[in-house]
């Protein structure tokens, strides 16, 4: 076996200069407490001097970490989802990127893989904790106020499946023990009681629902009627 002594120094070179600068980044990471990076991050929040240049302040890895977390907080760079280019709005940059997503979002193997991802606890948690926010409720309620996407979910919920859906749900949510403290209380107010016996009365005397009700207590009553005591003793005998 044939050694090339040429790139093996080579190496033998790169893999020291790697350790020494490894060494001088630990150095400098640690010639700088962390109570001075964080006063630095505040001090640029605040529009202050600094205890050191920022170039310098840079050579370290916590603070230029932070510092970049900042930064995009205060100046965001939206991206096209699909190729990655800069983009003025949250999406895609043209309807070629929109296709092209769509086509991988469409695969059955994404799709799984995307469904099993939203289905972990930690992520779901994750988003019930955000759409839970106040300013986010805030924000979805003022935008389902729209009339264009209010005729949207009109539209959408009148969906058979999404129906079922909403009563599958709504019959689960009735049963939960607050909801039926809450309801109990509620049709126990003298207002809502007096609203409710109007509201039968009315409703009782609909000429659809009475004939409804005779339609169904007749034919019960004419087997009761059947089935008086007289009857029975004599079908008895007859047995
Ligand atoms: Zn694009």
């Amino acid at each position: 076996m044939k050694i090339n002594f040429k790139n093996f120094k080579k190496k033998m070179k790169e893999m020291k200069e790697n350790k020494k600068n490894k060494k001088d980044k630990e150095k400098r990471d640690g010639v700088i407490c962390i109570r001075e990076i964080n006063e630095n991050i505040r001090r640029v929040e605040t529009g202050q001097p600094l205890t050191k240049p920022l170039a310098e302040l840079n050579y370290y890895c916590e603070f230029k970490k932070k510092f970049n977390e900042m930064d995009k907080l205060y100046h965001p760079i939206i991206v096209c989802s699909q190729c990655k280019c800069e983009v003025e709005k949250k999406g895609y940059c043209s309807e070629e990127c929109r296709i092209k997503a769509r086509e991988y979002y469409s695969q059955p193997k994404v799709k799984a893989k995307l469904k099993e991802y939203y289905q972990r606890p930690e992520v779901k948690a994750k988003h019930r904790e955000y759409y839970e926010r106040p300013e986010i409720k805030a924000k979805k309620r003022e935008y389902n106020k729209k009339p264009e996407v209010k005729a949207r979910i009109k539209v959408y919920n009148q969906r058979p499946e999404i129906k079922a859906r909403i009563r599958a749900r709504n019959r689960i949510y009735s049963q939960l023990p607050k909801r039926k403290a809450q309801q109990k209380e509620y049709s126990q107010r003298p207002e809502v009681k007096a609203r409710i016996k109007t509201y039968n009365k009315e409703y009782y005397q609909r000429p659809e629902i009475r004939a409804k009700y005779k339609a169904y207590y007749q034919p019960k009553r004419a087997k009761y009627k059947y089935k008086t005591k007289n009857d029975k003793t004599k079908n008895d005998k007859n047995d």
